[in-house]
């Protein structure tokens, strides 16, 4: 370990803070092994069980219309094309009974942010799924929930508050990319700023709704930008503690970004160790598996990672940007077992499930 690591080792042991220049020496590090060490001890401090979570969810994609235009985004279709859709309560309420089936606990809802949607769309649709199904309802990430107060004219906290009372539960943290505007500017238009991403998120937290972080990272981003954006997050945290947990993934590139080049397992674990050393005040890191496969997911496990995420029924968005993959419950006890770990099945506040 080079002295640089070292000196930002002792911090750790020593449970200080890190700095973004610290974040920036840790980047500028190529000393893989040396990184998993640090994030590992910071990670078996917060979990000395030896225990790995998963959780049994599906993700519902409720409509694909969407009038933003993200560069990275294969899922979207403008209002009118032929494969633009909206789900009926009939068909979400089929996919919950499935989703119940096989002892599913939670529906991820996410969707494009539709005008023909209104606030009324979203009360009734959570109230037929609670009436008819005991089921956690984790939907609409901060990009929707900005576009519906707007479409509303209500405050974040009213919307908010209205969602609440119909069912809403928690809020994913997609939407997050990275959290600057210059990121924003470029590979987004139509979808809240990075200011309004953490306002809606505040909003909830101050509500008592629990909510995760995302980043979406190795696309045309700075190493500046990444920390600023875990920074954010750490920021917010340390206000709110509403935050459960932090899920990082690489983009996937769509044909539009085809000149960008995927990032690398080493970038991968890299980003996700550092992520677990600067994010001091979150309990929970998740894997990324789907996108980066398996074999990584269960490596990520000795760097920071101390859930292997979800068992997911379906996948559209990272689906339509080409890269999946599938696992079944065995695999992810297999996984999470022969990296020396105990499978525990949770809930989204992270709670275990007997
Ligand atoms: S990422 Fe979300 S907001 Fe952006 S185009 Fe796709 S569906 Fe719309």
């Amino acid at each position: 370990m080079t002295n640089s690591l070292e000196r930002i080792f002792d911090k750790v042991k020593e449970g200080k803070r890190l700095t973004y220049e610290d974040g920036f020496e840790l980047f500028a590090s190529n000393d893989l092994l040396s990184l998993a060490q640090m994030a590992d001890f910071v990670r078996q401090k917060k979990h000395p069980n030896n225990i790995v979570t998963y959780i049994i969810d599906r993700n519902i994609n409720y409509t694909n219309v969407c009038v933003a235009k993200c560069s990275f985004c294969s899922f979207y279709r403008k209002i009118g094309d032929k494969e633009s859709y909206v789900l009926s309560n009939e068909v979400i309420g089929q996919k919950i009974k499935e989703l119940k089936e096989v002892g599913g606990y939670q529906i991820l809802m996410q969707g494009g942010l539709n005008p023909a949607l209104k606030m009324d769309f979203y009360t009734e649709l959570f109230r037929f799924i609670k009436e008819n199904y005991d089921v956690h309802i984790h939907a609409l990430s901060p990009p929707e929930i900005h576009y519906l107060a707007k479409i509303s004219r209500k405050t974040y906290k009213e919307t908010l508050l209205i969602l609440q009372e119909a069912g809403l539960d928690s809020v994913p943290g997609g939407g997050a990319e990275i959290l600057t505007d210059r990121f924003r500017n470029e590979m987004t238009s139509g979808k809240c700023s990075a200011d309004e991403w953490i306002d809606v998120m505040r909003n909830a937290h101050k509500i008592g709704m629990r909510t995760t972080a995302t980043m979406m990272f190795g696309s045309i981003e700075t190493i500046a930008e990444r920390l600023e954006h875990l920074i954010r997050l750490r920021s917010l945290q340390d206000e709110t503690n509403g935050f459960t947990a932090f899920i990082g993934w690489p983009m996937q590139p769509t044909h539009e970004l085809a000149h960008l080049q995927e990032i690398t397992a080493f970038e991968y674990l890299k980003t996700t160790a550092i992520a677990r050393l600067m994010l001091d005040n979150f309990d929970n890191l998740q894997a990324s598996w789907v996108t980066q496969g398996p074999k990584i997911g269960q490596i990520s496990l000795k760097f920071g990672i101390n859930d292997f995420g979800s068992l997911m029924m379906e996948e559209n968005v990272v689906s339509s940007a080409g890269t999946s993959f599938h696992l079944t419950l065995d695999e992810i006890h297999r996984n999470i077992k022969e990296a020396g770990y105990i499978p525990k099945l949770r809930k989204m506040d992270y709670t275990l499930i007997n």
